[in-house]
């Protein structure tokens, strides 16, 4: 049989090591980014265009490549940085690999123009998948100027698989911080479709840090510092009341090189334990220096893994430096005296009710009793009831069911109407009504109904009672909202203004009311009724991270994501203990709605287990 192996062709080798190392526009800007530091620029610029789809270009001031270097780099394990593999265990430069170039020019038309200082003139290189169009002697300042345009243009199926500009753009300015705080002493600029997104001037880290997120970071920082033998951090955590509901914050550099640490992440969160809101995550910004012969970096192709030696060690070391500081600055509970209590428990149920209105509550309605259940005050407001929805439901767009899930209605289910048994436990009958449901594990609600019992989860039900309700104000426009004492002022990065501003018309309709709107800061002067003031930057964080993280382009409908957004936030929790009238409110609530059977994010509200599943279980 004749031998059939052969050498792929370079161009092919080199489209396959792309797939490893350019997942995204992002992954190319973070190889650029390290590339320029690697070149020791003090100046570093990037330009986009759609997300990078169409246009990455970084501008450098660094040290440039002679003609040949600049040939060569587009070569495969084409590097200066190391000679030998012992290098890579000092390795003091982002790059080793030689792959990068390479990789970027397979699939992307590339144009690189580069000169060294003391040359007159510079090179013109072109590529396009690989093959070199031309080369030639410009015209061009010291340093180096790479654009990569139209990536993936000759891989169909990866430009597909993008995700919409929203996505990718946020996956670039991800890396964007990263490389930008592991380096406050060089200038960095962003452009996206031309306009500024960051200037960064050359600063000390706590500016830096500020220059990126919004001037309202400076006042949370808490400075970490601790030096041993084996590590030396330096670096913030934010203070806990400032926590954030997205990880967004969450920076560890390792002899400045951004890396993912579930591990070293935990240690922090322990630091933090029983200081955080549920469900909130700390802030950040930490510099962890170590002996380059006790970390291996090589173990992933994108090189935000590492391994430690002496994992044990760090993780103690961490959690009790940042533990330290938080108390130092005063940070612990048992000191703060007048903490606000709306703080500490956002999702206190009766505090809510406080700021509700009850006049659209009907309380006594139950679609599924003739006799009233006891109306005692108390309980959530439903933003409507039963005989309303009929005529709104018609009124939203973007609900209709999807068709293949075996729905559960609610006309299915049927309630038992009148509890018997209550003699057995007759001192704790309540006057007014037999108890019909009960809390498990403050999670759960469980229900009797005529065929057996249903079992509703909290979380999800609620979720989808304010989902509808939302829509309905949103669709309607006729939210109510009530007027705050005071003005609430937010401050925010101009990319998270983005998605704020995209949504101003929409939020307006459920009931805020903007005073003014900076390229940086809010001030608010209403809220919708049933949202309390404390939990307004909880909601406009949320949705800012729905927008930039969940959100495809295709059948993007603003409204309906605000409604998930920030029905997501002010639902009940799970661990939130309802009284019995809560539970009952619940219920009825959830059968109410349009489509009780799942929440917003399409999940199971409740499931209904009959007498016969019982009697089986029994046999
Ligand atoms: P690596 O960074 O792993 O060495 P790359 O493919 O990213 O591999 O780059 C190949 C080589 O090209 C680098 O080693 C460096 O010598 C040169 N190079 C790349 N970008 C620049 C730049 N912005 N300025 C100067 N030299 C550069
Ligand atoms: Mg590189």
């Amino acid at each position: 049989m004749a031998d059939i192996i052969q050498l792929l062709p370079d161009h092919v080798a080199n489209q396959i090591a792309a797939g490893e190392v350019v997942q995204r526009p992002a992954s190319v800007v973070k190889e650029l980014l390290e590339n320029s530091i690697d070149a020791g620029a003090n100046s570093i610029k990037l330009i986009v265009k759609e997300a990078g789809k169409t246009l990455i270009q970084i501008i450098d001031n660094g040290k440039g490549m002679t003609p040949t270097d600049a040939r060569l780099s587009f070569e495969r394990h084409a590097t200066s940085k190391i000679r030998s593999a012992e290098d890579l265990f000092s390795l003091n430069t982002k790059g080793f690999r030689g792959e990068a170039l390479a990789s970027i020019a397979a699939i992307a038309h590339v144009e690189l123009k580069t000169k060294q200082d003391q040359d007159e003139l510079g090179t013109l290189i072109e590529i396009e998948g690989s093959t070199i169009r031309s080369q030639e002697m410009v015209v061009t300042p010291s340093g180096t100027s790479l654009s990569v345009k139209n990536l993936f243009f000759n891989i169909p199926a990866r430009r597909n698989f993008l995700k919409s500009n929203n996505v990718e753009l946020r996956h670039i300015v991800d890396e964007f911080h990263r490389v930008a705080l592991a380096h406050p002493d060089i200038i960095f600029a962003m452009y996206h479709n031309g306009s500024e997104s960051f200037n960064l001037p050359e600063s000390n880290y706590r500016q830096r840090i500020v220059n990126i997120f919004g001037g309202k970071t400076n006042e949370k920082l808490v400075p970490v510092e601790e030096e041993t033998e084996v590590l030396k951090i330096s670096g913030f955590v934010g203070k806990p009341e400032f926590s954030k509901r997205t990880k967004t914050e969450q920076f560890f550099f390792v002899n400045n090189r951004f890396i993912k640490s579930a591990y070293l992440n935990h240690a922090i969160n322990s630091a933090f334990e029983g200081l955080l809101k549920e469900g909130s995550h700390p802030s950040y910004f930490l510099n962890l220096t170590v002996d380059p012969k006790t970390i291996d970096i090589n173990i992933h192709p994108t090189k935000t893994e590492i391994k430690f030696d002496d994992e044990h060690t760090l993780y103690a070391i961490l959690r009790s430096s940042v533990k330290h500081s938080l108390g130092q600055f005063n940070i612990s509970p048992v000191l703060d005296f007048d903490r606000d209590n709306n703080l500490d428990t956002p999702y206190d149920y009766k505090s809510k009710n406080s700021l509700t209105p009850t006049v659209e509550v009907d309380r006594s309605f139950n679609p599924f009793q003739e006799e009233k259940i006891g109306a005692k005050s108390g309980g959530f407001s439903a933003p409507y009831k039963k005989e309303s929805a009929n005529q709104w439901e018609s009124l939203y767009v973007g609900l209709e069911s999807k068709g293949t899930r075996t729905e559960q209605t609610f006309s299915e289910v049927e309630f038992e109407s009148e509890p018997k048994n209550a003699s057995l436990f007759s001192e704790e009958k309540e006057i007014e009504t037999t108890q019909t449901t009960y809390q498990l594990h403050n999670k759960y609600i469980i229900s009797t109904i005529k065929s057996g019992m249903m079992i509703l989860d909290q979380n999800r039900a609620h979720q989808r009672v304010l989902y509808e309700g939302f829509l309905k104000h949103l669709t309607v426009k006729e939210a109510v909202s009530q007027q705050l004492l005071f003005p609430l002022n937010l401050e925010f990065s101009s990319t998270e203004m983005e998605p704020i501003l995209q949504l101003k018309v929409d939020l307006e309709h459920t009931g805020f009311v903007f005073s003014s709107f900076t390229d940086s800061s809010i001030e608010i002067t209403g809220v919708p009724v049933n949202v309390p003031e404390s939990e307004v930057s909880i909601i406009l964080e949320q949705l800012i991270s729905d927008v930039e993280q969940e959100v495809p382009d295709s059948n993007f409908s603003a409204t309906d994501l605000l409604a998930k957004s920030m029905s997501k936030s002010l639902a009940i929790k799970t661990g939130q203990s309802l009284t019995r009238f809560e539970q009952e409110h619940l219920v009825n609530s959830l059968f109410a709605c349009k489509e009780p059977s799942v929440s917003p994010t399409n999940r199971v509200t409740f499931i209904t287990m009959s007498v016969d599943d019982f009697d089986k279980k029994f046999m």
